[in-house]
């Protein structure tokens, strides 16, 4: 049997280790939060007391954590036992970070992959997460039929750490397309055009998205959206702030324009310190409306 370590059991890593688990890999659980490893256990993932003894006779390593300081940290300490182990960083991190560990790793004598993730908790908890991955061809091999456990779509996006910069692209876009199909809505509502029409008229117009139709920002006409639920996540504002900023850290320092990029930043930045960090990011439709706080 196959025996995996999995570091980070909070909101994404729990479920994701225990469908590994579920899958017949034997998963071995850490976390710095006790508590975490404890309700871990109840899914079928064993309690490690400590980053060493998770990985000990482990021959995959996951990490699932905040920031690329964490990762870094984790990855450090993970080197001395690291040779011949495959390491993967789930985390959404900045791209410097993943190159970094991907150096730290080579240098153990480790195989490496950034494989973040889109598909949010729902996703980890139905094992249907989509895997963006960066690595040498090698550790993408290797790293692939064990994402699959995890996940319904696991793409090798380039070399060490693309696949975070897939991942930070992507949400950009996702970012602005959601502020932009917002706007649209309010104007609507000003000019006498009722959310239906707009929605029927857009989504089979030049105007479609995926922010439109499969997470519209105005209730009832996605059965899918948060908005029919008063913006409960979904994918929270603080989690889509996080990754902008990620976004415009690696603009840059890669000397790209991203215009578009600031200002959603700025937004949704905005929409956080209405209190509204925690509320699905869709919910910036009510911050374009003047009311931020405003429950639908
Ligand atoms: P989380 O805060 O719930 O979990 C992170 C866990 O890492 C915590 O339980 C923390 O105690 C643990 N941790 C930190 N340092 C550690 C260490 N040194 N050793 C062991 N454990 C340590 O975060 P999350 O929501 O699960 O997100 C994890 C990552 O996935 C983030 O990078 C996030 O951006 C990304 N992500 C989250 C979502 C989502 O919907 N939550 C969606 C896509 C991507």
């Amino acid at each position: 049997m196959m025996r995996a370590a999995f570091i980070g059991l909070g909101n994404m890593g729990r479920p994701m280790a225990a469908a590994l688990a579920r899958a017949g890999v034997e998963t071995r659980g850490f976390d710095l939060n006790a508590s975490l490893i404890e309700a871990a256990a109840q899914d079928g993932v064993v309690a490690a007391k400590s980053l060493r003894e998770a990985i000990d006779g482990a021959e995959v390593a996951i990490t699932m954590l905040q920031s690329g300081d964490q990762t870094l940290a984790v990855w450090r300490e993970m080197a001395p036992q690291a040779r011949g182990k495959l390491l993967i960083d789930c985390s959404t991190i900045d791209v410097e970070s993943a190159r970094a560990a991907h150096r730290l790793a080579q240098d153990s004598g480790a195989l490496s992959v950034d494989a973040p993730v889109s598909g949010g908790v729902a996703g980890a908890k139905a094992a249907t997460l989509t895997f963006m991955c960066g690595g040498a061809a090698e550790a993408f091999s290797a790293a692939k039929p064990i994402l699959e456990h995890m996940g319904a779509h696991v793409l090798h996006c380039g070399g060490a750490g693309v696949g975070q910069a897939a991942k930070i692209c992507n949400n950009l876009m996702l970012g602005v397309t959601m502020i932009a199909t917002a706007e649209a809505f309010v104007l609507a509502e000003k000019l006498g055009l009722s959310h239906r029409a707009l929605f029927d008229a857009a989504s089979i117009s030049s105007g479609q998205s995926w922010s439109l139709t499969s997470y519209c920002p105005a209730p009832k006409l996605v059965p899918t959206s948060p908005a029919n639920n008063d913006y409960r996540p979904g994918f929270m504002t603080a989690l889509m702030l996080k990754d902008l900023r990620l976004a415009q850290e690696a603009a840059a320092r890669a000397g790209a324009a991203s215009p578009l990029g600031a200002a959603a930043t700025q937004l949704y930045a905005l929409h956080q310190a209405a209190g509204q960090g925690d509320a699905d990011f869709s919910s910036i439709i009510r911050l374009i409306r003047g009311k931020p706080s405003e429950r639908s």
